[in-house]
């Protein structure tokens, strides 16, 4: 049997509401997937959804992202979704970077806003 698909969660603060809600329509699609956030990212995904399989990790800034990275790194993550602030400086910009390097470099589904997410949903739901 082949194991569900892993699904990063990821947002900057103000992108927050729009992941909870994004979770919520896709609950779904999510519920066949095994899930891991950032900490507070997992949080508000969990208020929304409290049946879905969500691992929370540490904050963002205090190393959540480099978390994701590894485990991106040792394959254990098949799709990044990540609704980034692109108009708030952020303390650990270099940890987001990093991060996105190795979904690079491991080519890995990365969306980075919620258009191209909802494109990497749509295809998971039709598989
Ligand atoms: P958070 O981390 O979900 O813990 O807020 C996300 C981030 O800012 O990288």
């Amino acid at each position: 049997m082949t194991r569900p698909k892993c699904v990063a969660l990821i947002a900057h603060d103000l992108k927050k509401d729009d992941m909870a809600a994004f979770a919520k329509a896709h609950e779904s699609v999510l519920s066949g997937m095994k899930i891991v956030a950032t900490g507070t990212t997992g949080g508000r995904v969990l208020d929304m959804c409290p049946t879905l399989d969500v691992t929370r990790l540490k904050s963002g800034p205090l190393g959540g992202d480099q978390q994701i990275g590894a485990l991106i790194a040792t394959g254990e993550i098949d799709i990044l979704i990540f609704f980034v602030d692109p108009l708030t400086a952020m303390p650990h910009d270099v940890d987001v970077k990093a991060l996105m390097r190795l979904a690079i470099v491991y080519d890995i589904p990365m969306a980075l806003n919620q258009a191209t997410a909802e494109e990497l949903i749509a295809f998971q739901r039709a598989l």
